[in-house]
Protein backbone atom coordinates (compact mmCIF):
# COMPACT_ATOMS: atom_id res chain seq x y z
CA UNK A 1 0.00 0.00 0.00
CA UNK A 2 1.37 3.21 -1.02
CA UNK A 3 -0.25 6.78 0.63
CA UNK A 4 -1.09 7.63 -3.15
CA UNK A 5 -3.95 5.16 -2.73
CA UNK A 6 -5.07 7.24 0.72
CA UNK A 7 -6.35 10.31 -1.16
CA UNK A 8 -3.86 12.61 -0.01
CA UNK A 9 -2.96 15.52 -2.06
CA UNK A 10 -0.07 15.79 -3.90
CA UNK A 11 2.05 18.01 -2.19
CA UNK A 12 1.11 16.25 0.74
CA UNK A 13 2.79 13.38 -0.75
CA UNK A 14 5.73 15.05 -1.57
CA UNK A 15 6.51 16.45 1.57
CA UNK A 16 5.75 13.14 2.71
CA UNK A 17 8.48 11.55 0.32
CA UNK A 18 10.94 14.45 1.53
CA UNK A 19 10.74 13.56 5.12
CA UNK A 20 11.50 9.85 4.14
CA UNK A 21 8.40 8.79 5.23
CA UNK A 22 7.25 6.13 2.44
CA UNK A 23 4.57 3.54 3.06
CA UNK A 24 1.66 4.01 5.82
CA UNK A 25 1.63 2.33 8.87
CA UNK A 26 -1.59 -0.08 9.67
CA UNK A 27 -3.48 2.89 11.52
CA UNK A 28 -2.73 5.08 8.33
CA UNK A 29 -4.10 3.11 5.98
CA UNK A 30 -7.13 2.86 7.65
CA UNK A 31 -7.57 6.06 9.07
CA UNK A 32 -6.67 8.70 6.58
CA UNK A 33 -9.25 7.87 3.75
CA UNK A 34 -11.86 7.69 6.32
CA UNK A 35 -10.81 11.19 8.54
CA UNK A 36 -10.68 12.59 4.79
CA UNK A 37 -13.98 11.49 3.96
CA UNK A 38 -15.29 13.67 7.56
CA UNK A 39 -16.08 10.33 9.21
CA UNK A 40 -15.54 10.39 13.34
CA UNK A 41 -12.75 7.74 14.30
CA UNK A 42 -12.15 5.72 17.43
CA UNK A 43 -8.91 4.34 17.10
CA UNK A 44 -7.25 2.09 19.45
CA UNK A 45 -3.40 2.44 18.65
CA UNK A 46 -0.63 3.52 20.79
CA UNK A 47 2.63 5.76 20.44
CA UNK A 48 4.25 4.05 18.12
CA UNK A 49 2.11 3.18 15.48
CA UNK A 50 2.05 6.26 13.41
CA UNK A 51 -1.12 8.03 15.32
CA UNK A 52 0.15 11.06 14.98
CA UNK A 53 0.49 11.24 11.26
CA UNK A 54 -3.00 9.27 11.19
CA UNK A 55 -4.60 12.86 12.09
CA UNK A 56 -2.28 15.03 11.16
CA UNK A 57 -2.54 14.52 6.97
CA UNK A 58 -6.01 14.47 7.16
CA UNK A 59 -6.05 18.10 9.02
CA UNK A 60 -3.40 19.44 6.75
CA UNK A 61 -5.26 18.69 3.66
CA UNK A 62 -8.34 20.06 4.73
CA UNK A 63 -6.47 23.18 5.47
CA UNK A 64 -4.84 22.93 2.53
CA UNK A 65 -8.10 22.54 -0.31
CA UNK A 66 -9.88 25.34 2.09
CA UNK A 67 -10.56 29.30 1.17
CA UNK A 68 -8.71 31.17 3.36
CA UNK A 69 -11.00 32.31 5.69
CA UNK A 70 -11.58 35.67 7.03
CA UNK A 71 -11.41 35.10 10.60
CA UNK A 72 -9.04 32.78 12.07
CA UNK A 73 -10.52 31.25 15.39
CA UNK A 74 -9.61 27.86 15.78
CA UNK A 75 -10.01 25.40 12.86
CA UNK A 76 -8.33 21.74 14.39
CA UNK A 77 -7.87 21.32 18.07
CA UNK A 78 -5.58 18.87 19.23
CA UNK A 79 -6.03 17.65 23.23
CA UNK A 80 -2.31 15.39 24.66
CA UNK A 81 -2.40 14.19 27.79
CA UNK A 82 1.20 15.75 28.52
CA UNK A 83 3.47 18.76 27.85
CA UNK A 84 6.03 16.82 26.21
CA UNK A 85 3.39 14.62 23.81
CA UNK A 86 1.81 18.25 22.95
CA UNK A 87 5.30 19.38 21.90
CA UNK A 88 5.88 16.61 19.67
CA UNK A 89 3.03 16.65 17.97
CA UNK A 90 3.52 20.03 17.42
CA UNK A 91 6.70 19.04 15.58
CA UNK A 92 5.57 16.85 13.87
CA UNK A 93 3.12 18.96 12.15
CA UNK A 94 5.66 21.97 12.18
CA UNK A 95 7.26 19.34 9.67
CA UNK A 96 4.93 20.44 7.17
CA UNK A 97 5.70 24.04 7.19
CA UNK A 98 6.53 25.37 4.24
CA UNK A 99 5.71 22.10 2.18
CA UNK A 100 2.27 22.83 1.59
CA UNK A 101 0.93 25.60 -0.37
CA UNK A 102 -1.34 27.47 2.37
CA UNK A 103 0.92 29.03 5.22
CA UNK A 104 -0.77 28.01 8.30
CA UNK A 105 -1.01 29.36 11.41
CA UNK A 106 0.25 26.31 14.37
CA UNK A 107 0.06 26.66 17.91
CA UNK A 108 1.40 24.86 20.76
CA UNK A 109 -0.06 25.72 24.31
CA UNK A 110 0.71 23.42 27.78
CA UNK A 111 1.17 24.08 31.16
CA UNK A 112 4.95 24.54 32.95
CA UNK A 113 5.62 27.81 30.70
CA UNK A 114 4.44 31.49 31.14
CA UNK A 115 0.75 32.09 29.66
CA UNK A 116 1.55 35.19 28.57
CA UNK A 117 3.20 34.40 25.19
CA UNK A 118 0.72 31.71 24.44
CA UNK A 119 -1.77 34.44 24.66
CA UNK A 120 0.14 36.62 22.24
CA UNK A 121 0.51 33.84 19.43
CA UNK A 122 -3.27 33.08 19.81
CA UNK A 123 -4.21 36.61 18.72
CA UNK A 124 -6.57 36.51 15.93
CA UNK A 125 -6.73 32.35 16.37
CA UNK A 126 -4.77 29.60 14.92
CA UNK A 127 -5.52 27.34 12.04
CA UNK A 128 -4.19 24.30 14.63
CA UNK A 129 -3.93 24.34 18.28
CA UNK A 130 -1.88 21.34 20.13
CA UNK A 131 -3.00 21.75 23.71
CA UNK A 132 -3.14 20.40 27.05
CA UNK A 133 -6.33 20.46 28.72
CA UNK A 134 -5.73 22.39 32.06
CA UNK A 135 -3.49 25.58 30.17
CA UNK A 136 -6.63 25.36 27.24
CA UNK A 137 -9.09 26.16 29.76
CA UNK A 138 -6.81 28.88 31.50
CA UNK A 139 -6.69 30.38 28.07
CA UNK A 140 -10.50 30.23 27.60
CA UNK A 141 -10.90 31.77 31.07
CA UNK A 142 -8.31 34.57 29.59
CA UNK A 143 -10.56 35.23 26.22
CA UNK A 144 -7.71 33.65 24.86
CA UNK A 145 -8.91 31.63 22.47
CA UNK A 146 -12.44 30.88 20.49
CA UNK A 147 -12.97 27.25 20.56
CA UNK A 148 -16.80 27.83 18.81
CA UNK A 149 -15.19 27.21 15.07
CA UNK A 150 -13.65 24.09 15.37
CA UNK A 151 -14.12 21.66 12.47
CA UNK A 152 -11.19 18.91 13.39
CA UNK A 153 -11.21 18.09 17.48
CA UNK A 154 -8.44 15.52 18.09
CA UNK A 155 -8.38 13.45 21.46
CA UNK A 156 -4.87 12.22 21.81
CA UNK A 157 -4.10 9.25 24.29
CA UNK A 158 -7.88 9.29 25.37
CA UNK A 159 -6.81 7.08 28.42
CA UNK A 160 -4.36 8.50 29.37
CA UNK A 161 -5.93 12.06 29.14
CA UNK A 162 -8.55 10.41 31.60
CA UNK A 163 -5.95 8.59 34.04
CA UNK A 164 -4.40 11.51 34.73
CA UNK A 165 -8.00 13.05 35.98
CA UNK A 166 -9.03 15.18 33.11
CA UNK A 167 -12.33 14.13 32.84
CA UNK A 168 -13.81 17.24 33.85
CA UNK A 169 -12.11 19.12 32.03
CA UNK A 170 -12.16 17.34 28.95
CA UNK A 171 -16.34 17.87 29.40
CA UNK A 172 -15.51 21.33 29.86
CA UNK A 173 -13.96 22.04 26.39
CA UNK A 174 -16.85 19.25 24.80
CA UNK A 175 -19.23 22.51 25.83
CA UNK A 176 -17.04 24.68 24.09
CA UNK A 177 -17.29 22.99 21.18
CA UNK A 178 -19.80 23.32 18.66
CA UNK A 179 -22.13 21.02 18.01
CA UNK A 180 -21.06 20.27 14.24
CA UNK A 181 -17.81 19.12 13.72
CA UNK A 182 -15.33 15.95 13.19
CA UNK A 183 -13.73 13.98 16.32
CA UNK A 184 -11.12 11.58 16.19
CA UNK A 185 -10.50 9.73 19.08
CA UNK A 186 -6.87 7.36 19.85
CA UNK A 187 -6.82 5.66 22.88
CA UNK A 188 -4.10 2.94 24.06
CA UNK A 189 -6.45 1.27 25.95
CA UNK A 190 -10.01 0.54 26.05
CA UNK A 191 -12.09 1.11 29.64
CA UNK A 192 -15.30 2.54 30.50
CA UNK A 193 -13.99 5.46 31.33
CA UNK A 194 -12.65 5.75 27.50
CA UNK A 195 -16.22 3.91 26.37
CA UNK A 196 -18.14 6.80 28.22
CA UNK A 197 -15.81 9.76 26.87
CA UNK A 198 -16.49 8.43 23.09
CA UNK A 199 -19.95 7.85 24.02
CA UNK A 200 -20.22 11.64 24.53
CA UNK A 201 -17.55 12.89 22.06
CA UNK A 202 -18.15 10.63 18.93
CA UNK A 203 -20.83 10.32 16.35
CA UNK A 204 -21.38 7.23 15.12
CA UNK A 205 -17.67 6.89 14.99
CA UNK A 206 -15.77 3.78 12.59
CA UNK A 207 -14.11 1.72 15.21
CA UNK A 208 -10.21 0.79 14.26
CA UNK A 209 -8.28 -1.44 16.64
CA UNK A 210 -4.66 -1.68 16.19
CA UNK A 211 -3.09 -4.16 18.18
CA UNK A 212 -0.37 -2.62 21.14
CA UNK A 213 3.27 -3.64 20.02
CA UNK A 214 3.01 -6.26 23.31
CA UNK A 215 0.52 -8.23 22.05
CA UNK A 216 2.10 -8.09 18.41
CA UNK A 217 5.04 -9.07 20.27
CA UNK A 218 7.45 -9.03 16.56
CA UNK A 219 10.42 -7.75 17.44
CA UNK A 220 10.73 -6.60 21.06
CA UNK A 221 12.44 -9.11 22.93
CA UNK A 222 11.14 -9.31 26.98
CA UNK A 223 13.12 -11.08 29.88
CA UNK A 224 12.24 -10.83 33.78
CA UNK A 225 15.33 -10.97 36.46
CA UNK A 226 14.44 -11.61 40.01
CA UNK A 227 17.00 -9.53 42.35
CA UNK A 228 16.87 -7.88 45.37
CA UNK A 229 15.17 -4.85 45.45
CA UNK A 230 18.92 -3.76 47.30
CA UNK A 231 20.89 -4.81 44.53
CA UNK A 232 18.43 -3.65 41.49
CA UNK A 233 21.47 -0.48 41.10
CA UNK A 234 24.43 -2.44 40.64
CA UNK A 235 22.51 -4.98 38.45
CA UNK A 236 21.41 -1.95 36.56
CA UNK A 237 24.93 -0.70 36.04
CA UNK A 238 26.31 -4.22 35.45
CA UNK A 239 24.06 -5.47 32.44
CA UNK A 240 24.69 -1.21 31.47
CA UNK A 241 28.09 -2.10 31.01
CA UNK A 242 28.42 -5.75 30.22
CA UNK A 243 25.34 -5.96 27.90
CA UNK A 244 26.60 -2.53 26.27
CA UNK A 245 23.61 -0.62 26.58
CA UNK A 246 24.03 2.46 24.70
CA UNK A 247 20.84 3.80 24.98
CA UNK A 248 18.54 3.09 27.81
CA UNK A 249 15.29 4.36 29.20
CA UNK A 250 14.84 2.85 32.75
CA UNK A 251 11.68 3.26 34.60
CA UNK A 252 11.27 4.14 38.52
CA UNK A 253 8.27 4.53 40.61
CA UNK A 254 9.21 7.97 41.98
CA UNK A 255 10.49 11.24 41.08
CA UNK A 256 13.67 10.35 44.50
CA UNK A 257 14.44 7.02 42.63
CA UNK A 258 14.54 8.87 39.53
CA UNK A 259 17.49 11.39 41.16
CA UNK A 260 19.18 8.57 43.07
CA UNK A 261 19.70 5.94 40.77
CA UNK A 262 20.95 8.57 37.92
CA UNK A 263 22.93 9.94 40.67
CA UNK A 264 24.62 6.17 41.61
CA UNK A 265 24.96 5.69 37.90
CA UNK A 266 26.79 8.98 37.27
CA UNK A 267 29.32 7.92 40.47
CA UNK A 268 29.68 4.96 37.94
CA UNK A 269 30.71 6.93 34.78
CA UNK A 270 27.58 6.53 33.29
CA UNK A 271 25.82 9.26 31.69
CA UNK A 272 22.66 9.50 33.57
CA UNK A 273 20.00 11.78 34.02
CA UNK A 274 16.52 11.77 35.67
CA UNK A 275 13.61 12.52 33.89
CA UNK A 276 10.23 13.09 36.20
CA UNK A 277 7.30 15.88 36.56
CA UNK A 278 9.40 17.93 38.99
CA UNK A 279 12.10 19.22 36.59
CA UNK A 280 11.22 22.35 35.35
CA UNK A 281 10.03 22.14 31.59
CA UNK A 282 13.59 23.48 30.50
CA UNK A 283 15.32 20.68 32.29
CA UNK A 284 13.00 18.27 30.57
CA UNK A 285 13.35 19.45 27.34
CA UNK A 286 17.00 19.72 27.71
CA UNK A 287 17.02 15.88 28.96
CA UNK A 288 14.99 14.85 25.94
CA UNK A 289 17.06 16.23 23.48
CA UNK A 290 20.17 15.08 24.84
CA UNK A 291 19.42 11.56 25.10
CA UNK A 292 17.94 11.53 21.07
CA UNK A 293 21.61 13.14 20.62
CA UNK A 294 22.88 10.75 22.22
CA UNK A 295 24.68 13.19 24.79
CA UNK A 296 23.01 11.15 27.80
CA UNK A 297 23.04 7.08 27.60
CA UNK A 298 20.57 6.17 30.36
CA UNK A 299 17.65 8.34 31.12
CA UNK A 300 15.61 7.62 34.27
CA UNK A 301 12.08 8.07 34.57
CA UNK A 302 9.13 7.83 36.57
CA UNK A 303 5.85 6.94 33.75
CA UNK A 304 5.35 10.43 33.10
CA UNK A 305 7.88 9.59 30.31
CA UNK A 306 5.91 6.30 29.26
CA UNK A 307 3.30 7.76 26.69
CA UNK A 308 3.83 9.37 24.01
CA UNK A 309 7.80 10.07 23.88
CA UNK A 310 9.47 9.17 20.55
CA UNK A 311 12.37 8.76 20.61
CA UNK A 312 13.39 6.95 17.77
CA UNK A 313 16.59 3.96 17.91
CA UNK A 314 15.79 3.90 21.82
CA UNK A 315 16.62 -0.40 22.29
CA UNK A 316 16.44 -0.75 25.66
CA UNK A 317 13.32 -0.01 27.91
CA UNK A 318 14.19 -1.41 32.24
CA UNK A 319 11.42 -1.25 34.54
CA UNK A 320 13.64 -1.15 37.30
CA UNK A 321 10.08 -0.62 39.31
CA UNK A 322 7.61 -2.61 37.72
CA UNK A 323 4.55 -0.88 36.02
CA UNK A 324 1.60 -0.58 38.41
CA UNK A 325 -0.65 -1.71 35.50
CA UNK A 326 -0.66 -3.39 32.24
CA UNK A 327 -1.62 -0.47 30.39
CA UNK A 328 1.59 1.33 31.88
CA UNK A 329 3.30 -1.87 30.89
CA UNK A 330 2.45 -1.87 27.71
CA UNK A 331 3.33 1.80 27.38
CA UNK A 332 6.09 1.47 28.65
CA UNK A 333 7.46 -1.19 26.22
CA UNK A 334 5.98 0.94 23.72
CA UNK A 335 9.05 2.95 23.81
CA UNK A 336 11.09 0.67 22.25
CA UNK A 337 10.98 -1.05 18.95
CA UNK A 338 9.68 1.90 17.40
CA UNK A 339 8.89 2.37 13.71
CA UNK A 340 10.06 -0.95 13.19
CA UNK A 341 13.71 -1.09 14.71
CA UNK A 342 14.08 -4.19 17.67
CA UNK A 343 13.90 -3.68 21.18
CA UNK A 344 14.52 -5.05 24.58
CA UNK A 345 12.36 -5.12 27.68
CA UNK A 346 13.77 -5.83 30.85
CA UNK A 347 11.83 -5.85 33.60
CA UNK A 348 13.76 -6.38 37.67
CA UNK A 349 11.13 -8.73 39.81
CA UNK A 350 11.97 -9.17 43.43
CA UNK A 351 10.46 -11.58 46.38
CA UNK A 352 8.14 -8.14 46.85
CA UNK A 353 7.06 -7.33 43.64
CA UNK A 354 6.82 -11.04 42.06
CA UNK A 355 2.86 -11.55 42.99
CA UNK A 356 1.98 -8.22 40.79
CA UNK A 357 4.50 -9.95 38.52
CA UNK A 358 2.31 -12.86 37.98
CA UNK A 359 -0.51 -10.93 37.41
CA UNK A 360 0.60 -8.48 34.44
CA UNK A 361 2.02 -11.73 33.02
CA UNK A 362 -1.39 -13.18 33.16
CA UNK A 363 -2.91 -9.98 31.96
CA UNK A 364 -1.13 -9.71 29.13
CA UNK A 365 -0.78 -13.52 28.51
CA UNK A 366 2.68 -13.56 28.52
CA UNK A 367 5.21 -16.22 30.11
CA UNK A 368 8.79 -15.04 31.04
CA UNK A 369 11.23 -17.35 32.00
CA UNK A 370 12.52 -16.05 35.09
CA UNK A 371 16.14 -15.12 35.13
CA UNK A 372 19.20 -14.69 37.57
CA UNK A 373 22.39 -13.18 37.12
CA UNK A 374 25.38 -14.39 38.49
CA UNK A 375 26.48 -12.59 41.51
CA UNK A 376 23.07 -10.96 42.03
CA UNK A 377 21.07 -13.99 43.07
CA UNK A 378 17.94 -13.67 44.98
CA UNK A 379 18.86 -13.87 48.91
CA UNK A 380 15.36 -12.81 49.92
CA UNK A 381 12.94 -16.02 49.80
CA UNK A 382 9.12 -15.46 48.36
CA UNK A 383 8.01 -17.57 51.78
CA UNK A 384 7.95 -14.93 53.82
CA UNK A 385 6.89 -12.70 51.51
CA UNK A 386 2.83 -14.05 51.04
CA UNK A 387 1.44 -10.71 52.66
CA UNK A 388 3.12 -8.38 50.26
CA UNK A 389 2.18 -10.44 47.53
CA UNK A 390 -1.55 -10.44 48.60
CA UNK A 391 -1.69 -6.73 48.89
CA UNK A 392 -0.40 -6.57 45.47
CA UNK A 393 -2.68 -8.93 44.01
CA UNK A 394 -5.71 -7.68 45.48
CA UNK A 395 -5.52 -3.98 45.38
CA UNK A 396 -5.13 -3.90 41.25
CA UNK A 397 -8.22 -2.63 40.20
CA UNK A 398 -10.23 -3.81 37.49
CA UNK A 399 -8.71 -1.03 35.48
CA UNK A 400 -5.63 -2.16 36.05
CA UNK A 401 -4.35 0.54 38.63
CA UNK A 402 -3.58 0.39 42.00
CA UNK A 403 -5.45 1.93 44.64
CA UNK A 404 -2.99 3.28 46.89
CA UNK A 405 -5.05 2.82 50.34
CA UNK A 406 -3.78 0.88 53.15
CA UNK A 407 -5.80 -2.09 54.46
CA UNK A 408 -7.87 -1.82 57.06
CA UNK A 409 -9.42 -5.10 59.12
CA UNK A 410 -12.29 -5.53 56.49
CA UNK A 411 -9.56 -5.14 53.34
CA UNK A 412 -7.44 -7.51 55.31
CA UNK A 413 -10.39 -10.23 55.71
CA UNK A 414 -10.90 -9.88 51.28
CA UNK A 415 -7.60 -9.92 50.99
CA UNK A 416 -7.71 -12.95 52.85
CA UNK A 417 -10.37 -14.76 50.39
CA UNK A 418 -8.73 -12.76 47.36
CA UNK A 419 -5.66 -14.90 48.24
CA UNK A 420 -7.62 -18.31 48.15
CA UNK A 421 -8.84 -17.43 44.55
CA UNK A 422 -5.76 -16.08 43.29
CA UNK A 423 -3.68 -19.25 44.15
CA UNK A 424 -6.31 -20.79 42.31
CA UNK A 425 -6.45 -17.99 39.26
CA UNK A 426 -2.74 -18.04 39.18
P1 LIG B 1 3.52 7.98 16.45
O1 LIG B 1 2.81 6.69 16.71
O2 LIG B 1 2.68 8.95 15.74
O3 LIG B 1 4.11 8.54 17.72
O4 LIG B 1 4.76 7.70 15.45
C1 LIG B 1 5.85 6.92 15.86
C2 LIG B 1 7.05 7.09 14.96
O5 LIG B 1 6.82 6.45 13.70
C3 LIG B 1 7.46 8.51 14.63
O6 LIG B 1 8.85 8.58 14.70
C4 LIG B 1 7.02 8.72 13.21
O7 LIG B 1 7.84 9.65 12.52
C5 LIG B 1 7.17 7.35 12.64
N1 LIG B 1 6.23 7.09 11.55
C6 LIG B 1 4.92 7.44 11.51
N2 LIG B 1 4.36 6.99 10.38
C7 LIG B 1 5.34 6.35 9.71
C8 LIG B 1 5.37 5.65 8.46
N3 LIG B 1 4.29 5.54 7.69
N4 LIG B 1 6.56 5.11 8.05
C9 LIG B 1 7.65 5.20 8.84
N5 LIG B 1 7.69 5.84 10.03
C10 LIG B 1 6.53 6.41 10.46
Amino acid sequence: MSFANLGLSTELLTSLHTQGISAPSAIQEVAIPQALLGKDIWATAQTGSGKTLAFTLPILQALDTKKIQKTRRVEALILAPTRELAAQIGQVIEGFKGTITKPFKLVVVHGGVSINPQMLRLRGGADIVVATPGRLLDLVQHNAVDLSNVKIFILDEADRLLGLGFSQELSSILDLLPAKRQNLLFSATLGNEVQSLADLTLHDPLKIEIKPQAEQALDIHQRAIMVDNSQRTQLLRHLIQTEKWNRALVFVATKFSAEIVADKLRKAKILAEPFHGQLSQGKRTQVLADFKASKIQVVIATDVASRGLDIAMLPTVINYDLPRSTQDYIHRIGRTARAGASGLVVSFVSAESEGHWQLIQKRLALQLSMETIKGFESKVTTLGNAESKISHLITLDPNGGIKGKRPNKKDKLRQAKALDQSAKDL
